[in-house]
């Protein structure tokens, strides 16, 4: 498989970026009064008024689905030191009215994934490619760039590729002593290290608390903890 990434574009994949926020909580309290993580005229970002379990009437994760909404936000993060983006998402909403005997709380999870990738020096695509190809090496899908291979006496050749990582001149190898070949460079191997967000939600009554879990891809899981 070799699949063309963008390593700029795709979500939260640089080591530099925060991910992207595509959904934001709301909470209704008793009196009916309701905080939202961003202010909806100004943009503002709110801090959760309490960040441990506490009662509510209900809590909620919802997807920024008004274009607006997210230009005003993002306009605003952009003004700070360390700006937290968020995007539009056709996640669904995920909403929990609490029992009397209920208390919640919401929170960010973070989980961070490390992946390799090449990256061509050539063209500067960067792209995934697995050794089970049938390809031995790794070709750079835009402009075809690979590594290669010389060998002192005949110059560049296609090596034959030993188990043991050793790359040999198959014309040294039916003429006589076996040589090695000295590898040119031109895509390298990176490490990519992708953020992702998942948005929670915990329910306590008495003992027992429940997590809602939904992921970036949509995909909610319900655990007791
Ligand atoms: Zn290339
Ligand atoms: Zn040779």
């Amino acid at each position: 498989m070799r699949t063309t990434i963008n390593p700029v574009m795709d979500e939260g994949l640089s080591t530099m970026e925060a991910p992207i926020t595509l959904m934001y909580w709301a909470l209704e309290d008793l009196d009916g009064t309701t905080y939202v993580l961003y202010d909806l005229a100004t943009g503002e970002q709110h801090k959760v008024p309490d960040p441990n379990f506490r009662r509510w009437k209900s809590v909620a994760w919802i997807p920024f689905t008004d274009a607006s909404f997210v230009d005003l936000i993002n306009e605003r993060q952009a003004q700070l030191p360390n700006p937290s983006y968020v995007d539009l998402s056709t996640l669904p909403v995920l909403h929990v009215k609490l029992r009397d005997d209920e208390e919640a709380r919401v929170f960010f999870r973070g989980k961070i994934e490390y992946s390799d990738f090449y990256e061509c020096g050539e063209c500067g695509t960067a792209f995934l490619w697995m050794r089970e190809d049938t390809e031995p090496y790794p070709v750079c899908p835009k402009c075809g760039a690979c590594n290669t291979w010389f060998c002192d006496i005949h110059g560049e050749v296609t090596p034959i590729f030993l188990q043991n990582g050793e790359r040999r001149c198959p014309i040294c190898e039916k003429q006589g002593p076996p040589r090695g070949c000295s590898l040119i460079r031109r895509l390298f191997l990176r490490t990519a290290v992708r953020k992702e967000l998942a948005y929670c939600i915990q329910v306590k009554r008495g003992d027992i608390i429940t997590e809602y879990v939904i992921n970036k891809d949509g995909i909610v899981t319900v655990n007791s903890l």
